[in-house]
This record gives structure tokens, C-alpha cells and sequence, in this order.
């Protein structure tokens, strides 16, 4: 019979669906689990961003758009970047994408020959790997240790950079470890990039506001001006404006690989839904307190977490400096066995045991290629919040 494509052989469907899955089959059953699984935010659209949309629609911007987005949004992306990042890019250097995933889709296509190496320090978000290895690219993931707050060493990338490495994703603040890169050690990253001049890097800043206490952001491609044609800086509207489903991502990137994304995006959705654009636009220009109250919202929640699991016989838990999970260690609880006789080998059996005895959905680290860990989204009402953290207190008692 028909037969599927050789590039989807071995390509595994991401784990935080799974988990998804099983939570709401066991939701269901009538079990009361609190999911901690996925990574959206549970604001509303503000709406100033849907009454643009809304008008949009009733002016009749309802046509076809340009492929790689309307001048009005891509007017507010320019003065986005300039006034946050302090990066100056033309219209001809900006893309509007569906999604900040189809920046990474479209950039992939464009570029990975088969065999080529794409680096993705681990832990990382499960979809640089997946993407790459759709058109036959190799990850290689650098890890990213605890000590170290989960932070990339400038070492750790020197060590697997090669002659075959196509691309470097950065993505800081970082999905699933919250973790951010000091400058020092940005500056110390982009000084192993000279010497591989052949070497594209995506720094994905899709958490960029999402950043707690003392700490600051700053754009990849600032740090080095120098290695600005060659990096493409990605970012979005879920996450800052919490706009997960208007599906607008967007780049700014040297001219070459825009245009190159054009033709892939061109050929396979055209440009971004019309009224989703304007809703987008609007969310770039307007106020800001929104994503103050986001910050305060995660922070006062990371804390409590951070707190509750530091308390946690047999769990570590690093201080997350941005975006809205935590990332616990769960070393001490392996080689345990739950009451009902299961043994606890890995992070996966934890999650799932976690699940299914004390129904608190999480994602193991075996998904972001960084074992034994669980990510928590925080993005989840203090009172659920409060709760799976008292489960897993619970559950953690129970074990032998
Ligand atoms: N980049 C990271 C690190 C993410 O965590 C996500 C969403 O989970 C995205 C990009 C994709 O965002 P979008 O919804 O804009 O496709």
C-alpha cells in the first residue's frame, strides 16, 4: 500500500503531547488531575490587541497578505527591536511567520543539507531537534548543568563544534529551565562562533520579558555585532501577550536568509492570517503594564514552587531566572519504589507514577534531553499550582 516519507521514520511525537494525552484520559475517568504539563500562559489576549483584529476585519483587511507579513506589523517589529534590543533592521531583513515554530521551520528548510550538524544545547524546547532532523540534519546537544544554573559554557559549545555544524540555537530564557546567560558568557559564545564562520545562530527570545529579580535580558546579536549576518533573532506574541492560538512569530535576519525563508514560507502557508497580524501589531505598540502584572504573576508562582520543592527530601531545584517553569532534580528519588510496587528506574517512570497515583501531570527531562528532571509550567492558577506542589510533597513521602 502508500507509503509514508523516509524523513519521518524514527521521529518520535514530543512527549509533552503524550503527557497531555494521558492527563485528560484520566481527567476522563473522573480523576481530579492538575495538569503542569504545557507551557501557556493563562492571561487573556489584552484587548486592545482583539479590538484591532476586530477592526481589521470590519475595515475589510480580509485579502491575501504578503508572504512574509503586512508593512503595518512589520513597521512595529522594526521599532520593537530597535526600542527593545537595540537592533536596526529593514523591512527586507523581517519575516512574519505562522508562530514563532514556523521561524524555525522555514529557517531549517532553507538551509540543513542532509547530515549537517545542528547544536541544541540540552536541556532545550523539543522542537529544534525535531524540525532539524525533518530535513535530515543531525542534533547535537551540548548539555547545560545544574551547577551552572543551566547555563551555556562557552567550553561546552567549543567542545562539539565541528566542521559539519550548520547551526547554534540560543534560546535564553530558556524552555524548560528558565535559565538565562550571563553577557560574559554570551560574549564567551560568540567568540567560539568566529572561529566558525560557516555557522548560522538562531537565538530564539520568545521569553525575552520574562525575566525575574536583578536579572536582564539582552539580544544575542547585540552582544555581537559583529556576528549579525549570520544570526537570526526570533521571537513572537504567545508568550509575551498571551496569544498562544493568533499563531505570529517573526524574525529579523541578514537579507539572504529572509528571503530564502520567503520562498519556503511562500510555498507552503503564504502570509499570516490578516486580522492576526493587526491583533499582533497592536500587542508590539501598545502599553506594557500587561506584561509587568505577567512578571510579577510567575515570579511570586516560581517562588512558591522553588520554594515548596527545595523542601523536598531527594530534590534539588535551581532558581529560574526568566520564562515561566521550573526544572527540579529528582536524582535521590530514583531506585525508589512507589507504594504499589513500582519501581522508579528513570524520569519518565517518575512523571508517569506521579501521574497516574497522585494525578499531577508534568514532562519529564528525558523529553528535553536532559535526565533526571521534571518540568512544572507555572503557567497555572496559584491555587492548582499550590495544590500539585503539595501532591508531589505527598507522593515523594510515599515512596521507598
Ligand atoms: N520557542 C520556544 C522556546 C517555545 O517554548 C515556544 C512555544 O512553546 C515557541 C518558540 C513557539 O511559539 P509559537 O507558539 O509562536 O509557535
Amino acid at each position: 500500500g502508500p507509503r509514508l516519507a523516509k524523513r519521518l521514520e524514527g521521529l518520535p511525537a514530543p512527549a509533552t503531547i503524550e503527557m497531555a494525552r494521558r492527563a485528560r484520559a484520566l481527567r476522563a475517568e473522573g480523576h481530579n488531575v492538575i495538569s503542569l504539563a504545557l507551557g501557556e500562559p493563562d492571561f487573556a489576549t489584552p484587548s486592545y490587541a482583539v479590538e484591532a483584529a476586530h477592526r481589521a476585519a470590519l475595515a475589510g483587511d480580509t485579502k491575501y497578505p504578503p508572504v512574509d507579513g503586512k508593512p503595518a506589523l512589520k513597521a512595529a517589529i522594526a521599532r520593537k527591536f530597535s526600542r527593545e534590543n537595540g537592533l536596526a533592521f529593514e523591512p527586507d531583513e523581517l519575516i512574519v511567520c505562522n508562530g514563532g515554530k514556523q521561524v524555525i521551520f522555514n529557517a531549517f528548510m532553507a538551509t540543513i543539507n542532509p547530515g549537517d550538524e545542528v547544536v541544541v544545547p540540552a536541556p532545550y524546547w523539543v522542537s529544534y531537534p525535531l524540525i532539524a532532523r525533518m530535513f535530515g540534519g543531525i542534533p547535537v546537544h551540548p548539555e547545560c548543568d545544574e551547577v551552572d544554573g543551566f547555563s551555556l559554557r562557552p567550553e561546552r559549545l567549543a567542545a562539539v563544534m565541528t566542521s559539519k555544524t550548520k547551526w547554534l540555537v540560543l534560546n535564553f530564557p530558556n524552555n524548560p529551565s528558565g535559565a538565562l546567560c550571563t553577557d560574559e558568557d554570551l560574549r564567551g559564545i560568540a567568540a567560539v562562533l568566529r572561529d566558525y564562520p560557516d555557522v548560522w545562530i538562531l537565538s530564539d527570545e520568545i521569553y525575552e520579558h520574562l525575566v525575574f529579580d536583578n536579572h536582564s535580558f539582552r539580544s544575542f546579536a547585540a552582544i555581537a555585532p559583529d556576528l549579525r549576518g549570520r544570526v537570526l533573532t526570533m521571537n513572537g506574541v504567545a508568550k509575551a501577550y498571551a496569544m498562544t492560538g493568533w499563531r505570529v512569530g517573526y524574525a529579523g535576519g541578514p537579507r539572504e536568509l529572509i528571503a530564502a525563508m520567503r520562498v519556503v514560507q511562500g510555498n507552503a502557508t503564504s502570509g499570516v492570517c490578516t486580522v492576526a497580524q493587526a491583533a499582533a501589531a497592536a500587542a508590539l505598540d501598545g502599553p506594557s503594564d500587561m506584561i509587568r502584572e505577567m512578571v510579577s504573576t510567575y515570579a511570586r508562582r516560581r517562588s512558591m514552587v522553588v520554594d515548596t520543592l527545595q523542601a523536598v527530601p531527594g530534590f534539588t531545584c535551581a532558581v529560574p531566572s526568566g520564562a515561566f517553569y521550573a526544572y527540579p532534580g529528582i536524582a535521590a528519588c530514583l531506585g525508589k519504589t512507589t507504594r504499589d510496587g513500582r519501581l522508579l528506574r528513570t524520569d519518565t517512570d517518575f512523571a508517569m507514577a506521579l501521574l497516574e497515583q497522585a494525578y499531577v501531570a508534568t514532562v519529564p527531562g528525558s523529553a528535553f534531553g536532559l535526565s533526571p528532571y521534571l518540568r512544572l509550567s507555572c503557567a497555572t492558577a496559584d491555587a492548582d499550582l499550590k495544590e500539585a506542589c503539595a501532591r508531589i510533597a505527598r507522593f515523594v513521602e510515599t515512596l521507598r
